[in-house]
């Protein structure tokens, strides 16, 4: 029988000392009560609450998961480092050599810096961009998560217009768009972001057209100004370089996290020759940005995605997940829609407004072991064995079958936040 009296017991005690209780993208607040908020261990593509219910787990860490969690020859070269040394008075031996491999790796890169997050990564590109080019301008795709810092987070709390008075926006897969924002910066453009493909909350993806990507190259070049692709949600995960290496585009700079050290604190910024000297003027640094323990786990997880078929498997297991999901929702005669990469994937309902079929069906799922998302698109390890799709398999159809039971009577999911930004999407 499945308890959460532990989580209850947990998340009440954190009410009172952390606010809100938990924050951030991993609160479980937007989300039905079924989705637990702690856990207590990982292993593989499955994860355990703090009740002790298992998941097979589709979220993966939202994106670091990608070789497995507990990756033997990663916890090992961590292990070994943490006998020696971790956060020291400067970096271990492990800096320069994730730097060698990671540049070797990555065909538009002549060298890259590290730091810990995400965020940490495209603010540094941002500051470098400007610091490189001399000018101001940051061009962003409307509604891109680039990260939480004032000039790109989601939410307007706390910031002020003058935080982003010099970021302007474009419509994404949108040329003219982009072309537009570039004649109203006024030659004053420093860099344009680029994300792989549209990876948005609650809504479906979009893979970029090639003329796309291609363009963006261009407009950037005949702008003077950088481009730099985020790779922080996708990279590794679609491919060995960059994922935009497949239309032949390089960018100038591009933006690494999550995954590179398979679950362990390391993001990174990469560049071309270019901005090497820019790159050496501007003060970024942290206390933990160089620890050797998250470089130790680098250098071991950057040799297994160059030396194993690792990607070749998930895009199998992903592919073979997507369609048995198909089938699945077909033979109930129930319409989703999965969108982006297959390793990638957001499933959301057809005549769905209020989402209130896809919070049904992942609650479902979730309380019968199968950890999916409702409106956040999921996370496919290279870990998943057989045995993890076979038991997804049977919970997915047993959640879809609850679902066609309890059609007409589903209440509208009600939490204002998420009614909000339905609203604010489809005003858009
Ligand atoms: N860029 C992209 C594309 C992301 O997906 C994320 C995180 N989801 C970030 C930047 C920020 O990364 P972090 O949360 O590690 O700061």
């Amino acid at each position: 029988m499945r308890t959460n009296s532990k989580n209850s017991e947990l998340l009440e005690r954190a009410r009172k000392v952390i606010p809100g209780g938990m924050y951030g993208h991993e609160s479980v607040a937007l989300l039905p009560s079924e989705f637990p908020q702690f856990f207590s261990r990982a292993d593989g593509a499955r994860l355990w609450d703090a009740d002790g219910n298992a998941y097979v787990d589709y979220m993966c860490a939202f994106g670091p998961n990608l070789l497995g969690y507990n990756h033997p020859t990663v916890e090992a070269a961590a292990r070994a480092q943490a006998e020696l040394g971790d956060t020291m008075t400067g970096p271990s031996e492990f800096m320069v050599r994730l730097a060698e491999d990671f540049v070797g790796m990555i065909d538009h890169a002549d060298w890259a810096m590290f730091c810990k997050n995400g965020s940490d990564a495209t603010s540094m590109a941002m500051v470098l961009s400007r610091a490189h080019t001399g000018r101001r301008k940051i061009l962003v795709a409307r509604g891109a998560y680039h990260g939480a810092s004032p000039w790109n987070t989601p939410s307007p709390k706390g910031i002020l217009p003058e935080d982003r008075a010099h970021i302007i926006y474009f419509a994404y897969n949108d040329l003219d768009s982009l072309r537009d924002a570039v004649k109203s910066a006024d030659g004053d453009v420093a860099a344009v972001f680029a994300t792989p493909f549209r990876h948005e909350v609650f809504q479906d993806q979009t893979t970029p057209f090639d003329v796309y990507a291609k363009g963006v190259r261009q407009i950037c070049d005949e702008a003077g100004a950088l481009l730099i692709i985020d790779e922080i949600r996708t990279g590794f995960r679609l491919s060995r370089d960059c994922s935009w290496a497949r239309f032949g585009v390089k960018p100038d700079l591009s933006t690494w996290g999550k995954v590179l050290a398979n679950g362990y604190p390391l993001s990174a910024l990469l560049g071309a020759e270019k901005i090497r000297a820019a790159a050496q003027t501007i003060f970024v640094t942290g206390s933990f940005w160089f620890s050797a323990v998250p470089m130790a786990a680098g250098v071991e997880t950057l040799r297994l995605i160059r030396e194993t078929d690792y990607l070749e498997r998930m895009i199998a297991i992903a592919d073979r997940l997507r369609a048995g999901i198909a089938e699945q929702a077909s033979s109930h005669g129930i319409g989703i829609r999965q969108t982006g990469p297959a390793q990638m994937p957001q499933i959301l309902f057809e005549n769905d407004p209020d989402m209130r079929y896809g919070y049904f069906w992942t609650a479902a799922a979730v309380r019968r072991g199968v950890y999916l998302h409702p409106y956040h698109n999921m996370f496919v390890t290279s870990a998943l064995t057989e045995a993890d799709i076979e038991k997804t398999f049977e919970v997915t159809n047993a959640a879809f079958e609850e679902l066609k039971r309890s059609y007409s009577s589903i209440e509208p999911q009600s939490n204002p936040f998420v009614a909000a930004r339905l609203g604010a999407i489809a005003a858009a």
